[in-house]
Formats: C-alpha cells, sequence, structure tokens
C-alpha cells in the first residue's frame, strides 16, 4: 500500500503530568541499566574492546556507555563490508527500502520516552529538545521513505517520436556518514536514512560524545529489518573519520560540524586516490553567527521569549542558534533592558529538571572555549546580563558555563564574527534594517537569520537582501521541522544541501540516462 502523505511527528506536550512522569520514569529506568554498550560493530559482529567512555556532562562520574574505540584498519573493514553489501541493498526496489526506513521510525516511536531519556544524559540536552530530536529523527525517516520513491519513478524528459529516453536515479556507493553530538539521534539519523533508502550502504562514525545514541539509531534500523552489510557502526575518534574520508571506495561523505573540520574533509576528499574511479561527493553541514534584525517597529514582548529560546536553549549549541542582535537604535534601550532582565533570571541546572533553560555544556573543552569568549566580552565590552550558576550543579563536576548577555564591543571583535556554541548573545544598535542587512552580508557565515518586522514590505526587502539559509520572521530561529521547513546553510556555512528538503536525497544519487533509437 501507498505511504501515507507525510506528517511531522507531534511533540510531547510537556506540561502535562502524565508525560513528565514517563519521562522522569523513563529517566530512572535507564540509570539503572548504566553503562550502555556501544561497540564498533561490522557487518553486524562487533569488533574490539570497549575502551572508551561517554559520560553526562551534567555529572560527569555518571558513565553513560562504554564504547569502542575504531582504528583505521575497522574502518577499512567497514568499507570492505559496505561495498560487498552495495549490490544487493542498491538492487532492493526502493518502495523496500522505504519499508525498512518506515518501520525504523515505528520503533524509536515505540521507544520515544527512553530514547529522549538517552539523549538527555549523553548530551545533557533539556526535555522539550530531548523529545524534539527523537521526533526529528522520526520524522528524517518517514520523510526520506516517502522521497525515495517519488526519486525512484523515471523524470518527466522531453518526447519526440522514434527516440525512447529515460532518466533515473542510481545509487552512487558507500556513503561515509560523519556525525556530530548536539543532535545526537536526529542529524545521524537524517544522514544515514538518506543513504540508506536511496540504495547506498553507509559507515555511520558517531561523535565521540555521544555513542549510545547512534547505536540506538543502528539497532532501530537492523530491528526493522535492515541486512548487516547495509550499515556499519564506528564509534571512536578522529582516526576512523580520517580513514573513511580518503579511502578510495568511499563514494560520498556526508558530514555535519565545524567549519574547520568541513573545510578540512572538501580538501582531502578532493584528492582522488590510486583505487579510486569516481569523484567524492562531500554532503557539509557546517557553522554559522547567526544573526537577529530587530526592527523599531517589533513588538519586544515576542522578541524576548523568541531571542532567548534561540540564544540559550541548549546552551546555545545548535549551529542554528542566535548569536548576535541588530536592533533599531530606536528600540536599542528599551530592548537591551527587557533582554538583560530575562537573561539574568535563566535558570542553569541539571538538564532533567523540567524548566531549566540551559544546562551543562557538552564537555570541558567547550568550557574553556566558552570561557575564551566570556574573558573578552568582559574585556572589550559591557556585560549587560550574567544569569548565575547554580553551585549544586558545579559541586557534581558539570561543565556549566554562564549565560552572557554583551553590548559596545568593537566591530573587529572576534566575538561578534566567531561561532562560539555555547551560551552568549550579543546585542548592538544599528541605525536601519538596512545597516543591519549589511553588516549580514558581510558575514561569511549564512546559516539562519531572524527579522522582527511588523512591516510586509521590510519583511519582502530583508528577505531579498539576506544570503542565509532560512531566514525567520517574527519568531525563534532555530527548531527546524523536516519537510516544513529545509535546513541548510549557505557561504562557509555549508554546500548547500538542504536536509528534510525536496531535493537533499539528490545528493546521495547519480542521474543515468538512457537514450535509444526505436
Ligand atoms: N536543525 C537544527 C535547528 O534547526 C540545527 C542543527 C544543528 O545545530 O546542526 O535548530
Amino acid at each position: 500500500a501507498p505511504l501515507a502523505p507525510f506528517a511531522n511527528e507531534p511533540l510531547l506536550e510537556l506540561r502535562r503530568g502524565a508525560e513528565r512522569t514517563a519521562l522522569t520514569q523513563a529517566l530512572a529506568d535507564l540509570d539503572a541499566h548504566l553503562p550502555l554498550r556501544a561497540p564498533v560493530i561490522v557487518d553486524g559482529a562487533e569488533r574490539g574492546g570497549l575502551p572508551r567512555r561517554s559520560v553526562d556532562p551534567g555529572r560527569p562520574e555518571r558513565v553513560l556507555a562504554r564504547a569502542g574505540d575504531a582504528s583505521a584498519e575497522d574502518a577499512a573493514a567497514a568499507v570492505a563490508a559496505a561495498r560487498r553489501a552495495f549490490p544487493a541493498w542498491s538492487a532492493t526496489p526502493a518502495a523496500e527500502r522505504a519499508a525498512v526506513l518506515v518501520r525504523a521510525a515505528a520503533r524509536l516511536r515505540d521507544r520515544r520516552y527512553e530514547l529522549a531519556a538517552l539523549i538527555l544524559r549523553e548530551t545533557a540536552k533539556p526535555w522539550p529538545e530531548a523529545d524534539a530530536d527523537v521526533a526529528e529523527a522520526i520524522d528524517f525517516l518517514e520523510y526520506y521513505a516517502r522521497q525515495a520513491v517519488a526519486l525512484a519513478e523515471p523524470r518527466e524528459l522531453v518526447h519526440v517520436t522514434g527516440e525512447r529516453n529515460t532518466m533515473t536515479y542510481a545509487a552512487r556507493g558507500v556513503a561515509a556518514v560523519i556525525a556530530p553530538w548536539n543532535f545526537p539521534l536526529a542529524i545521524p539519523g537524517g544522514m544515514v536514512a538518506a543513504a540508506l533508502v536511496t540504495g547506498n550502504t553507509v559507515v555511520l562514525k558517531p561523535s565521540e560524545q555521544a555513542p549510545a545514541c547512534a547505536a540506538a539509531l543502528y539497532d532501530a534500523l537492523r530491528g526493522a529489518g535492515l541486512p548487516a552489510g547495509a550499515l556499519h557502526l564506528l564509534p571512536g575518534g578522529d582516526e576512523p573519520a580520517r580513514a573513511l574520508v580518503v579511502h578510495p571506495h568511499v563514494h560520498t561523505i556526508a558530514f555535519t560540524g565545524s567549519s574547520a573540520a568541513g573545510r578540512d574533509i572538501l580538501r582531502k576528499a578532493a584528492d582522488v586516490v590510486p583505487g579510486q574511479h569516481h569523484l567524492k561527493r562531500v554532503v557539509c553541514e557546517m557553522g554559522g553567527k547567526n544573526v537577529v534584525i530587530v526592527d523599531a517597529d517589533a513588538d519586544v514582548d515576542e522578541v524576548v521569549p523568541a531571542l532567548l529560546h534561540s540564544a540559550f536553549a541548549f546552551a546555545g549549541q545548535k549551529c542554528s542558534a542566535a548569536a548576535r542582535v541588530l536592533v533599531h537604535a530606536d528600540r536599542y534601550d528599551a530592548l537591551a533592558e527587557r533582554l538583560a532582565g530575562a537573561v539574568a533570571t535563566l535558570e542553569v541546572g541539571e538538564a532533567s529538571v523540567f524548566g531549566v533553560d540551559v544546562p551543562a555544556v557538552i564537555d570541558p573543552e567547550a568550557v574553556e572555549r566558552i570561557a575564551r569568549y566570556t574573558a573578552m566580552a568582559h574585556a572589550d565590552g559591557t556585560v549587560l546580563a550574567q544569569a548565575p550558576l547554580p553551585a549544586a550543579a558545579s559541586a557534581a563536576g558539570g561543565t556549566y558555563v554562564a549565560p552572557l548577555l554583551v553590548a559596545g564591543l568593537p566591530a573587529d571583535c572576534p566575538l561578534l564574527h566567531e561561532e562560539v556554541f555555547g551560551p552568549l548573545l550579543t546585542i548592538e544598535p544599528v541605525a536601519s534594517v538596512d545597516a543591519a542587512c549589511d553588516i549580514v552580508d558581510a558575514s561569511p557565515f549564512a546559516l539562519t537569520g531572524g527579522l522582527f518586522s511588523r512591516s510586509p514590505a521590510t519583511v519582502a526587502h530583508v528577505a531579498a537582501r539576506t544570503p542565509v539559509g532560512s531566514l525567520y520572521v517574527n519568531r525563534e530561529i532555530t527548531g527546524a521541522r523536516v519537510g516544513r521547513h529545509p535546513f541548510g546553510g549557505n557561504r562557509l556555512s555549508g554546500g548547500g544541501t538542504k536536509a528534510g528538503g525536496p531535493d537533499y536525497l539528490l545528493a546521495f544519487v547519480e542521474g543515468r540516462v538512457v537514450v535509444e533509437n526505436t
């Protein structure tokens, strides 16, 4: 039977007592079973030991998972296995591959509370965001399943008498997926689903901070009937990722992460190495420095909560997060004051506490990086507000940093131009919306952006002038929903593919045309 039209997975209503109870219970169940295991898996079989650890960033002595430490040899074995499995998997009808994704989505749905708890513990992602992560993973599976079935239909071409022309899309080969920790189920889930459903076989290298979430994704797909040869799992550090990028039998690399790492991958993937008979394709989703423009006619009551959520939810650890507010000079004092008041009352604390705004950041390295920018804020600008750190949470060794609102920075301050990936927001007055657009246009990043304006003419003008991948008007600038808000950046923020959009699967296939004189 054909699949029902796609609809986004509804988010849990977390104000309901029953939902909170179910999530809290799931967390207790998870805690009782720690540590989990996240081994290297090639061809369905475990390889090597479990020397690595992932931990709860809010309480690092809580070990989430013992994980494998894949080597370059493991990567080579995984690629060889994926290559062996490619002929059969790519020849499987698209509808059958899609059915595997739909069954995997059902498995994630069945384990929804448990998976939200796992995400919360492994990345300190608070409940609303952890729940949205599971929902987004389900959405990617369901959405790409439908897209792949449509893509398997021959394309419409111009016809002339006596000639039969067909164009189809075929799987490319082995895809390497290199995933981040900040959407530990949704982002690897999306990239893996896209590659698999189009008939590629996949080697997944999850983030070293979130191997257990990747193992849960692997289990859902295998449990849904995915053949062992179609997906291989390489938890570990940089070594397996580097080996995959330069491997002659990897055809596609799907990456989400930092700009520096993305550019390194693009450079290395450009080399054709001995034994390689194709050009590699890189799907890359990198950083941002996302600006929100607030015009003089904006409704401050609407702006403040949207900015708080965009900049500080999950401690600002989203590439879509708001980093820089440019507000019309007429409204600057009012907004700066209101925003400062709101930032000062942000609740920093354990991700599992309902209502916590800002959890621990991912690891000590993140604390150091953010501390460098915080020092810049204090030295070169005016700190308008800083939320207090909870003594109890920090006492547990959690990697907490204080959310900050900063003004008065010199125009060339790195804090205005570099991605912090933490809970820091800057605010500046501008003479006009056009002056703000000039600043946006001068940035090498173009991922998300925001505009608050009551004027349709201003909205149209800014939309036309703004190079960002996604411009959000009169709302928060994070939380793209699959199918509704295709997500991906321009300029140095990414290669231009749009995850969760109608064209994304094209990155994972190659076109083939047959011209037949009849
Ligand atoms: N898609 C996410 C959002 O819209 C951001 C993904 C990322 O941080 O990589 O908020």
